[in-house]
């Protein structure tokens, strides 16, 4: 019993460090438990084709229940972990059950930030998260609904693309100056404004939410400056919390995440964490990072298997991130903070692809890639050498991308 490996969350890092656990040649008992009813499945759909009705579960579920069966990994979908006994070497679920672990992982993800203005808890306001969020949003999916999208970041930008196709009547609230002001340069966030108002989304920016209108039911959505945007249903997407209870319940090291090494080892030897809830170092930045995304969860649930086999392989990765909105796919590499020159090529202002080139001094740091799949392939490997480029050469079109670096 002592030897099994315990994976505690059923989402993406989950699910790879099982598969990696196998592929490394683990050969005793995995348990995973998962509070969700489902079996791990991807995430990014739900904001995109899922959301559209244009896949099923059977798309986004990232293995079949046979994958689990066939490789003697006992799962426990719809249990919750409440307690983490470090002493005792064992995790607890909901229902008062005890499992040893020799071993355990951490891959519990994050949750949703909530908005906490008067009338919040009013039914017809929604956030964006797992399966049976998707299924109460398309519940008032009709031609002619008026949806308010609080937040525009990807996630609200991303479901507003979708509403607006389905012929829904969209307004998007954004409390900075710009959408996506956190991750992108103002040429990004505006070439994304302009596409979104082309398509007939309203984009209000710099508007805080201050409450909701309604008796039981939201009506409208209170700017608190005397404007009401009348709504029959409203999605919130302002951010995400790591979910850390359990770590810190149990006395591990958390801060802003749970802190892992550069091989998913937290400060108990034996307890390893992957994914959105990690605090995690980076080598090419030189500093730490909690990262939300489907690459992160993959690469640190390939570390955390190694490292519990003793085969040490250290996570050292350029993050990436992308967003689909209408027929635009915006591919992000690197982290753009802390740039001093953003540099574009291609047109943003007419066309629908171009991309950015962030530079530090004359360092690529980070590179945004609309509809630019050469650019968005060729930037990993120069953000990971810290390549330094000639502003003049990453503008200049006549030069291929794989060349710009030359010369
Ligand atoms: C709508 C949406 C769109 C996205 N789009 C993109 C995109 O385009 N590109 C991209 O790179 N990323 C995207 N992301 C982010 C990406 O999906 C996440 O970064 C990734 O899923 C993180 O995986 P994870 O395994 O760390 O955590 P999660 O996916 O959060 O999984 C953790 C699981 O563990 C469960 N859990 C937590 N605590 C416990 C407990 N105590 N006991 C049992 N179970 C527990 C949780 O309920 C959850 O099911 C998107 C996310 C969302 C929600």
């Amino acid at each position: 019993m002592g030897k099994d490996i315990i994976i505690v969350g059923g989402g993406q890092a989950a699910a790879q460090a099982a598969q990696s656990l196998r592929a490394e040649g683990f050969e005793n008992p995995i348990r995973i438990f998962g509070d969700e009813p489902h079996a791990p499945y991807q995430r990014p759909p739900l904001s995109k084709k899922f959301l559209a009705k244009e896949i099923g579960f059977d798309r986004v579920e990232l293995k079949p229940e046979s994958f689990y069966a066939d490789n003697n990994i006992t799962t426990h979908w719809g249990t919750r972990i409440t307690e983490i006994d470090r002493k005792g070497k064992r995790v607890m679920t909901a229902d008062g059950q005890a499992f040893e672990y020799g071993k355990l992982l951490m891959a519990t993800g994050s949750r949703v930030r909530e908005i906490n203005v008067p009338g919040f808890e009013m039914d017809g306001i929604y956030y964006l998260r797992n399966i049976a969020d998707v299924e109460a949003i398309q519940s008032h999916f009709k031609d002619g609904a008026r949806l308010v999208v609080v937040g525009g970041g990807y996630i609200g930008l991303e479901v507003a693309a979708v509403a607006k196709k389905h012929g829904m009547d969209v307004t998007v609230l954004e409390a900075a100056e710009r959408v996506m002001s956190r991750v992108v340069d103002p040429i990004v966030s505006h070439f994304y404004e302009r596409v979104h108002r082309e398509e007939g989304v309203k984009i209000e920016t710099g508007v805080s939410v201050a409450g909701f209108e309604g008796d039981t039911h939201v009506t409208a959505v209170d700017s608190g400056e005397g404007k009401l945007y009348p709504a029959d249903f409203v999605v919130v997407g302002i951010g995400i919390i790591p979910n850390t209870e359990l770590a810190v319940e149990c006395g591990l090291d958390v801060q802003n995440g749970i802190v892992v090494d550069e091989n998913c080892r937290t400060s108990d030897p034996d307890i390893f964490a992957a994914g959105d809830c990690t605090s995690h170092p980076n080598g090419i930045y030189g500093h730490r990072l909690r990262l939300e995304s489907v690459h992160n969860a993959i690469e640190q649930g390939k570390t955390a298997a190694a490292a519990m086999m003793g085969n040490d392989k250290p996570y050292n990765q350029v993050p990436w991130f992308w967003s689909d909105q209408y027929d635009l796919k915006l591919q992000i590499v690197g982290l753009s903070a802390g740039y001093t020159k953003a540099v574009v090529r291609g047109d943003p202002e007419s066309g629908r692809s171009f991309a950015v080139f962030y530079l530090k001094g004359d360092t690529v740091i980070a590179v945004d890639a609309v509809n630019r799949a050469p650019e968005f392939m060729m930037s990993k490997q120069l953000v990971h050498k810290k390549t330094k480029l000639d502003p003049a050469r990453i503008a200049d079109e006549s030069i291929k991308v794989k060349e710009i670096a030359q010369g």
